[in-house]
């Protein structure tokens, strides 16, 4: 071990044509200090120089290609910025070009006609011939002249490449590293995985990663690599999961006369779906079970998650505690209470709410109502998780819409009642695709609403542009007459929340002339709470046929008789938050429609987005595609930790290694919990090492 740890430690300057001078440069631009770190350094793609290309076999559709030959002629041409060193090459079968416009003068000077050459780069058509723009160039030698290998190409700076610190000069130095290390390397991951999954050796996946020998053994390297790390992602999160089980107990709630009381016909409105019986029989097997629930719910917009989260309070408070509901907005926490307090009302619980704009006056009697447990359910904003909220006994938290809220918050609620933590339920607004999911919520348990309610619609979304206006103002006129309201949302974003405000005031006064017969209503968050409910109820009353809003509609609001979804410059909305707007149509039993106004000229990527609305309802297939085009780091918002973590996996591609990585965590926790059994030794070597540098950071930052 210590002989390991010795040579991993080993600086840089020690290494064979590295030297203090370089090391120096490379521990200030790279973060590179030790043969540890350079190894780690993975590269972030490769050349394929494995074979030599034909002169008179290049055309326009190859990526790169790598040639062998002499230059015929070095020539500066051209004056000013056009001024360029111009080189005539040939390897027998035909002549190309290669242009160098920086560093002119010195490629004049270095290259010498006659000498014999390796090229490699990207060939472009011109005026009869294939030119290249810079390419890499390197005197034949015996080493190079036979091709077969493949070059790594690292992450560099400006001022590593002036100092002839390159990718060759890396692979090179990694080479040597890698023959010293290769002895030392121990291997992760217990045998059984590696032969089961014909996973490559931890040594050879490290060599392989940087100086692979194909394509595929390149491919071998990152999937054993990627499996290692998913796998030790997912090792812990289970790990946490389960000390978590096992270390804190949770109230007993199994009585369910109050959930049989609400279940008669006169006061559940509706039959519940099959996707939501079955959930609310893995809560209620959390609640009976004597330990501490951590429970993560999804389902797609619409699939009814707040009934669910209103019957398992039932079950909380059957069993002598008291809930909370925790709700992103104002408007939304209102809404939640304004529908659940019926439904209360009708089972004698008590209810109330709590946000920002809670009088202190009414403050006065709620917090020694929650104190001394008389009120049983609050709903509320993050208003909730202050100090002065305090619980006689807090038995069941529910968060809605946790993507607005970090893992903080969820910590501050559970210590709300510290002789037993509440049982924690988390729901998601929109769908996260399964592989975020599983590495960002990895530690709680997960139920899913998959099925809609019986007789909803589908949603019919179309795209048009900007020019087709008239035509969609026609429209919305006709919906009206049918008694329909309509939502019509404008983007808002901080940057250029000013022009944005003008577009939504402009977009109000258009609309209010455009429509003198019916009544508008305008909503955004510069509004006070008041403003927003007074405006709000009026359009829930239907006083209002078209509600002008920003993007503070997004989340939850439910008004059933709105049925048409207007989306202003919908190219400025991501693919979840189009999905969340368009999730606020479709909630009664008229046929819905969501219109994405854009401009005409797309990207690629914005097309995509639209036409993944246009062509599917489907929450968890708008994630999976908004995964594609965002990236997890950016889905899952910069204060998630977890995903930082992964350096090789990427979640969007990876979610096939990632299931099977999570199932053998499981199974290996399930079968030696503490990692005792021999055949287990290197993966417990490996936490331990883990954790050792985690502690090594944590003490640093
Ligand atoms: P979300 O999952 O988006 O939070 P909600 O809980 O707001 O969805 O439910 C959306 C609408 O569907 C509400 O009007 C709710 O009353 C209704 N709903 C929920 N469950 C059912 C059901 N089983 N049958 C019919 N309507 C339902
Ligand atoms: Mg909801």
């Amino acid at each position: 071990m210590t002989d390991r740890s010795n040579f991993f430690d080993t600086k840089i300057e020690f290494l064979k044509g590295v030297g203090p001078k370089r090391a120096e440069i490379i521990n200030k631009e790279l973060n590179i200090f030790t043969y540890g770190d350079l190894i780690q350094n993975y590269p972030f793609r490769h050349e394929d120089r494995s074979t030599f290309q034909r002169v008179a076999d290049l055309n326009e559709n190859m990526a790169a290609a790598q040639l062998k030959g002499r230059i015929r002629s070095v020539n500066i041409v051209g004056e000013g910025p056009k001024k360029r060193c111009a080189v005539e090459f040939t390897d027998g079968t035909a002549i190309c070009e290669f242009v160098f416009f920086n560093g002119a003068e010195w490629y004049a000077k270095s290259l010498r006609e006659g000498g014999e050459y390796i090229v490699y780069g990207k060939p472009q058509p011109f005026g009869g011939k294939f030119s290249f723009n810079h390419p890499d160039v390197e005197t034949l030698t015996p080493e190079n002249a036979e091709g077969g290998y493949w070059q790594p190409v690292y992450n560099l700076t400006e001022k590593l490449r002036k100092r002839f610190i390159d990718s060759r000069f890396l692979g090179k130095a990694m080479r040597t590293v890698l023959e010293q290390a290769y002895p030392h390397f121990r291997e992760t991951l217990p045998a059984e995985l590696t032969q089961k999954y014909r996973l490559l050796s931890k040594a050879d996946a490290m060599w392989h990663i940087h100086l692979p020998e194909s394509e595929a053994s390149l491919h071998q390297a990152k999937r054993r690599l990627k499996f290692e790390e998913l796998f030790y992602n997912q090792l812990r999160l289970l790990k946490n999961k389960l000390i978590h089980k096992t270390e804190y107990p949770g109230q007993v709630f199994s009585k369910l006369d109050l959930v049989r009381t609400f279940y008669k016909p006169e006061n559940l409105p509706f039959d519940l779906t099959n996707a939501q019986k079955r959930v609310i029989g893995e809560i209620y097997d959390d609640l009976k079970g004597g330990k501490q629930m951590n429970r993560l719910l999804q389902g797609d917009v619409g699939s009814g998650k707040t009934i669910v989260a209103f019957i398992a309070m039932l079950m909380a408070i059957d069993g002598g505690a008291q809930t909370c509901l925790m709700a992103p907005t104002e408007i939304l926490a209102d809404q939640h209470y304004r529908g659940l307090k019926p439904f209360a009302d009708a089972l004698g619980v008590t209810i109330t709410v709590l946000t920002g704009s809670t009088s202190k006056k009414a403050r006065k009697t709620l917090f020694p109502a929650l104190a001394d447990g008389s009120t049983q359910i609050v709903v509320g904003t993050h208003a909730l998780l202050e100090d002065n909220v305090q619980f006689k006994n807090l038995g069941l938290c529910i968060i809605d819409e946790q993507h607005r809220f970090g893992v903080a918050q969820r910590a501050k609620m559970w210590n709300k009642n510290t002789i037993f933590h509440p049982h924690i339920l988390v729901m998601t607004a929109t769908p996260i695709p399964r592989t975020l999911a599983m590495t960002l919520y990895g530690d709680l348990d997960l139920s899913i609403i998959d099925e809609l309610p019986a007789g909803r619609k589908p949603i019919k979304t179309v795209h048009r542009y900007d020019k087709n206006r008239l035509a969609v103002f026609g429209f919305m006129d006709e919906e009206i007459k049918k008694g329909r309201q309509i939502y019509m949302v404008y983007p808002l974003i901080e940057e250029s929340e000013k022009v944005d405000m003008k577009n939504l005031v402009d977009g109000y006064e258009s609309i209010s002339r455009a429509f003198p017969q019916h009544h508008v209503s305008i909503l955004h968050g510069r509004m006070l709470g008041y403003e927003k409910d007074d405006e709000m109820q009026r359009f829930v009353r239907g006083e209002t046929q078209i509600m002008v809003a920003t993007t503070v509609i997004e989340v939850g609001v439910n008004v059933p008789n709105a049925s048409v979804m207007v989306i202003e410059s919908a190219e400025r909305f991501g693919l979840s938050q189009l999905h969340q707007l368009r999730g606020r149509v479709g909630r009664g039993a008229e046929q819905s429609y969501c219109i994405l106004m854009s401009k005409y000229e797309l990207s690629k990527d914005t097309r995509l987005r639209l036409d993944t609305m246009v062509r599917t309802n489907n929450g968890f297939e708008i994630a999976d595609v908004d995964l594609q085009l965002r990236g997890p780091g950016d889905l899952a918002g910069t204060q998630q930790s977890g995903i930082a973590d992964l350096v090789i996996a990427d979640l969007a591609k990876d979610g096939a290694i990632l299931k099977v990585a999570r199932t053998e965590a499981e199974a290996i926790l399930e079968e030696d919990f503490e990692l005792a059994l021999p055949k287990n030794a290197p993966i417990r070597s490996h936490v331990d090492s883990l954790r050792k540098e985690e502690t090594n950071w944590s003490r640093i930052s």
